[in-house]
């Protein structure tokens, strides 16, 4: 039997704007297996990095259930908190600047493992090891690293509690493609010697595509699509995830025939209410009842969900769909 290591239930965050509620993430449900790879992709707005947020308690949900491992929560607690982590688009943002990396490396092991020095010290030599840095990068500051080296120091201290599940939230983005790449190397490796689940929170549907095996596509806080990142890639069902792909960079300039072209307007304000389908402000072939009527997600050739009436599925799944 295959272990989940992730599962969301009908997972929703919302944010106060003055007197009107903003629904940034609604009834998202998912599953990811150990040693599994799912991307969830969107453009920016789309709600990707609040669910991250979310299922790393940074942010409370306002309904729904998140579990590691079988183990539910709902609000931040520091012994379920150890078991899924975080890692910023900016590795800056999880490091003191004015702590050496030996100290930033220790501390989660002191708060959530309670290690002595010793142990500590052992464990700060093995995180390093793991994520390709020399032992001397331990009396170092995060200024005297690369945007690389820092970011596997964030990596690093992310998986010195030896977490279950690691969300990456833009994790490569703001790398170079060279530097992307042995990113990316070092966490396959990481994945295949420690088991851990990722979330690959990404806009980039490109990279996408070689690392993971489930992708999930957001459009303003709802699930529109989900499948192997595969069939997501090159058979998108939901016009959105078509558009996304439209967007990105071709070789081959004809194998953009056929295809939809890329989006045009912006998503509308989160805090008013849709009675039909989500897109349906910019989607090309939206018709009448796709502005009364919210779409089904529904079970499609080739594996996955899409919630447009126009996709002819096999099956109801429900709001928020499971990969
Ligand atoms: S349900 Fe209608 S508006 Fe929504 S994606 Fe499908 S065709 Fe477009």
């Amino acid at each position: 039997m295959s272990e989940q290591a992730l599962e969301l239930d009908d997972v929703s965050v919302e944010f106060r704007q003055g007197r009107r509620r903003l629904r940034a993430v609604s009834g998202v449900s998912l599953r990811l297996e150990r040693r599994r790879t799912l991307a969830v992709v969107g453009e920016s707005g789309s709600g990707k990095s609040t669910l991250a947020r979310g299922m790393t308690g940074l942010v409370p949900l306002s309904g729904g259930t998140v579990r590691v491992l079988g183990k539910e929560f709902r609000r931040p607690r520091r012994e379920q908190r150890r078991h899924i982590q975080l890692v910023f688009q900016d590795p800056c943002s999880s490091l003191d600047p004015s702590a050496t990396i030996r100290n930033s490396l220790a501390e989660p092991l002191v708060v959530h493992e309670r290690l002595s020095k010793k142990d500590s010290e052992r464990r700060v030599a093995e995180l390093l090891r793991d994520v390709g840095l020399p032992a001397d990068a331990a009396e170092r500051y995060p200024h005297e690293f690369s945007g690389g080296q820092r970011q596997r120091v964030a990596i690093a201290r992310a998986i010195a509690t030896k977490p279950d599940v690691l969300v990456l939230d833009e994790a490569v983005s703001a790398l170079d493609v060279s530097t992307q790449n042995q990113i990316l190397e070092l966490l396959g490796q990481l994945q295949r010697e420690h088991g851990l689940a990722y979330v690959f929170i990404s806009h980039n549907l490109g990279v996408v595509r070689w690392i993971a095996d489930e992708t999930v596509v957001m459009y303003l806080g709802h699930v529109v699509e989900t499948g192997p990142a595969e069939r997501v890639h090159v058979a998108p069902a939901h016009p959105y995830t078509q558009a996304l792909v439209s967007a990105m960079p071709v070789a081959d300039p004809t194998a953009r025939r056929g295809r939809r072209g890329p989006l045009t307007g912006e998503p509308p304000d989160q805090t008013e209410a849709h009675r039909g389908c989500v897109f349906a402000g910019r989607c090309p072939i939206a018709d009448e009842t796709c502005h009364t009527t919210p779409p089904p997600l529904v079970a499609i050739a080739g594996g996955g969900t899409a919630a447009c009436h126009q996709v002819t599925g096999s099956a109801d799944i429900h709001e928020g769909g499971t990969p």
